[in-house]
């Protein structure tokens, strides 16, 4: 069987996605139908997102390279794509993850597409050039491996949303809520102590290897970072630090202005209202990925909360999936650029000033509906 990808005009072999009725990967509902249609309109499974991302490097090798930078409980690869082109000096990066709460499948689909996106748009779009030449963008189509794989098992799984480590000594419960386990005001607020809850925290801060993966990425990168980006559903929020009610970071301003310049590009491309928040006005959480990006000195952290807000949930149609992509690539996008401009032309106080200025009447009015 034969998958096309249009839009980059490559073709994947796909016979093994199709092989193996024991493997939880390919059992599952009519695979068949993904040979019709196009490859980002489909949600795709581990096994297939996989070999999506060998394809993307195998066809990519100036642009794009794989890194497996850990493992999950069940020893699995987290890998992620690093995409950009190559520089004699040291380039600045931009962080986006998919895929940490296993249920929530639009963020796997959107950071391939996104993927695909840059990869296609940078041969013609200056600009995006102009960033491919600067920055590198290291993406992780699936950080919650285990929990991912799980959630394609069978429809009774459909809706996990945690890792898959065992519970601690005395609970039968399964998983971690890996967006709870990161080492930012840990255990506090807005998350449980109880093993078999959504939102149990773990034992301590980066009790996952998951957690520690990533963890252990961005400690790395920090210096180079200029902006972490995180992908979930769904809600159609835009949300900066810090999910603490007692703590603002410093840019504030800085992260509404932003964000609120995304939500309106969001808005520009299909009509959809996404709302620019932070949880601690939303639900106050701890041990959140953006608190920890922007507490080790990222300056621009963000979670989206892709469609929708309450029609189909985390089962968003198939058909759903294009338009979300394409207004979420956009809104991304928007931060992207902001950070790259702020960093590599000298006007960036301008352009920070230029944003308030415009989007001031709309902070105005947003507030006003949340
Ligand atoms: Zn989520």
């Amino acid at each position: 069987m034969m998958l096309c990808f249009g839009s980059v005009g490559l073709v994947l072999l796909a016979l093994d996605m199709q092989k193996g009725h024991g493997n939880p990967d390919s059992a599952v509902w009519n695979r068949m139908e993904t040979s019709e249609r196009n490859y980002y309109t489909r949600y795709h499974n581990m096994t297939e997102i996989s070999e999506w991302m060998e394809v993307m490097e195998r066809e990519n090798p100036d642009v794009v390279s794989s890194m497996i930078y850990g493992q999950t409980y069940e020893k699995r690869n987290i890998t992620l794509l690093k995409i950009g082109l190559s520089s004699p000096e040291r380039k600045k990066a931009i962080w986006m993850d998919c895929g940490i709460h296993a249920r929530e499948w639009i963020a796997p689909a959107f950071c391939q597409y996104f993927v695909n996106e840059l990869l296609r748009m940078y041969k013609t779009d200056t600009k995006v050039h102009k960033m491919m030449k600067n920055l590198d963008f290291f993406i992780t189509p699936v950080v919650n491996v285990d929990g991912y794989t799980y959630s394609w098992l069978n429809e009774s799984t459909r809706l996990w949303r945690k890792s898959r480590s065992p519970g601690p000594d005395g609970c039968t419960c399964y998983g971690t809520d890996l967006n709870r386990n990161f080492n930012a005001n840990w255990g506090t607020i807005g998350v449980s102590t109880d093993c078999c809850e959504e939102e149990y925290g773990g034992t301590k801060a980066s009790s996952e290897p998951e957690t520690q993966a990533v963890t252990d990425m961005l400690d790395e990168m920090s210096q180079d970072l200029l902006a972490f980006i995180t992908i979930h559903c769904f809600g159609q929020f835009i949300i900066f630090p810090y999910g603490n009610p007692n703590t603002l970071p410093p840019n504030y301003n800085e992260l509404m202005a932003v964000g609120l310049g995304a939500a309106n590009a969001i808005k520009a491309v299909h009509g959809m209202r996404y709302t620019v928040i932070s949880p601690d006005i939303l639900y106050p959480a701890s041990g959140l990925s953006q608190d920890y990006a922007r507490q080790i000195g990222i300056p621009l952290s963000f979670t989206f909360e892709l469609r929708d807000t309450d029609e189909y949930g985390f089962i968003l149609p198939e058909d759903l999936i294009q338009p979300t992509c394409e207004e979420a690539y956009v809104g991304v996008q928007h931060i992207i650029s902001y950070a790259h401009d702020k960093a590599f032309y000298s006007s960036a106080a301008a352009v920070t000033t230029t944003l308030w200025t415009t989007l001031m009447a709309v902070w105005v009015s947003s507030a006003t509906l949340l």
